[in-house]
């Protein structure tokens, strides 16, 4: 068996057991937003690459669960093999060195389980390990839409709603939430999502995308500053990839470029250029989902002894009990990794 196989066979497996034990609950940050607010954009900004399919109809129609990872420059399978970052999904032992083709596996998965048009709530795994990156786990979800076009029935609005509710009710996840603020942003679906299940706004943080874009004379200072409405964690302007620069081909490294010219020289931006950008988005999630998890360990230790307890309850009365120690290390395995994986997190970010 190849080495380096096996280790991903091996750090995914735990990792992908892990991070979607159901039991365990583990943060996550949630993507939520209107169709084309521009979703795809920021997270193919995060991740520095492109790998998502692409199109003027909906295009992301089931949950796309997206873990990075950072790899050691030291790792020595890493540079035997001369591949510096690679992707893997849950569902395949494959991996993808050629990102165009993580984005067909996107279109082939998402089509075996929705017909076009539709959604299905079954999430897809995708797992990246760089170099280049800071450790998150991001969701992508489909964008919320206000009515059915072309042969969608009534109820796939409500489909939609329902299945991002489902992702951002639980009181653990942090909410993404992205407006176009080139369109009413009292409109805008990701705040009126995140003011239904996230009340005192504690847990939003608001990304804004085409500001690029919005008529001549105005800018978004007065929802940057939450003087329109108020979130706890504050808003992000970003300047994402126009569709003509997407046809273009026009590289999301020089788009981030760009991005830091627009915000450091933009008359009424450049004095909040630094708290500006993808750049700037994705340390801010790191910081937060580390202060998220710290916070969430405790509680987090409870759970996985409680579900230690009742495992082994159940394995006694069934006479398996050889089989506790199993479970036993399989779980104290996961609340090791969630200390490292902070302890990790805090390195990497102090
Ligand atoms: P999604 O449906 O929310 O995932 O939206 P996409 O990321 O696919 O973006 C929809 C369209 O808006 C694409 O054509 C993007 O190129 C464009 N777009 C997204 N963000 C920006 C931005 O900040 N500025 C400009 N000019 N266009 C953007
Ligand atoms: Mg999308």
């Amino acid at each position: 068996m190849d080495p380096f196989q096996d280790l991903i066979s091996i750090t995914q497996k735990i990792h992908f057991d892990f991070l979607n034990d159901e039991n365990i609950d583990f943060p996550k940050i949630v993507v939520v937003g209107g169709q084309s607010s521009g979703k795809s954009s920021v997270l193919e900004s995060i991740v520095g690459r492109d790998f998502l399919p692409r199109g003027i109809n909906m295009v992301t129609r089931r949950p796309l669960s997206i873990h990075l990872q950072k790899v050691a420059v030291n790792c020595p399978l890493f540079y035997e093999k001369e591949v510096k970052e690679w992707a893997v999904f849950a569902h395949s032992d494959k991996i993808f060195i050629d990102f165009e083709e993580v984005k067909k596996e996107i279109e082939e998965a998402t089509n075996r389980v929705a017909e076009p048009g539709m959604v299905s709530d079954l999430p897809l795994e995708l797992h990246f390990f760089m170099q280049n990156t800071v450790n998150l786990t991001l969701v992508d979800l489909p964008g919320l839409i206000e009515v059915p076009v072309g042969n969608q029935p009534e109820s796939i609005v409500m489909d939609i709603e329902n299945l991002v509710k489902k992702y951002v009710e639980k009181e653990n996840t942090l909410i993404l939430a992205v407006s176009a603020v080139n369109e009413d942003f009292a409109r805008s679906h990701a705040m009126k999502i995140a003011r239904q299940v996230d009340p005192q706004r504690k847990r939003t943080i608001g990304v804004l995308t085409k500001l690029d874009i919005m008529d001549k004379g105005q800018n978004a200072m007065n929802i940057i500053s939450g003087d329109l409405i108020h979130l706890d964690l504050g808003y992000i302007p970003v300047k994402n990839r126009s569709q003509e620069q997407i046809k273009k081909n026009i590289p999301i490294s020089q788009a981030l470029e760009e991005e830091e010219t627009y915000f450091s020289e933009h008359k009424d931006y450049k004095v909040i250029a630094d708290k500006c950008g993808v750049r700037h988005l994705s340390f801010r999630l790191s910081e937060l989902l580390f202060q998220h998890i710290k916070e969430y360990l405790p509680k987090l230790r409870i759970k996985i002894v409680t579900i230690l307890k009742e495992n082994d309850e159940k394995l006694k009365k069934l006479g398996l009990d050889n089989i506790v120690e199993n479970s036993m290390s399989r779980s104290y395995l996961a609340l090791n990794l969630a200390e490292k994986f902070s302890l990790y997190l805090h390195d990497i970010i102090w």
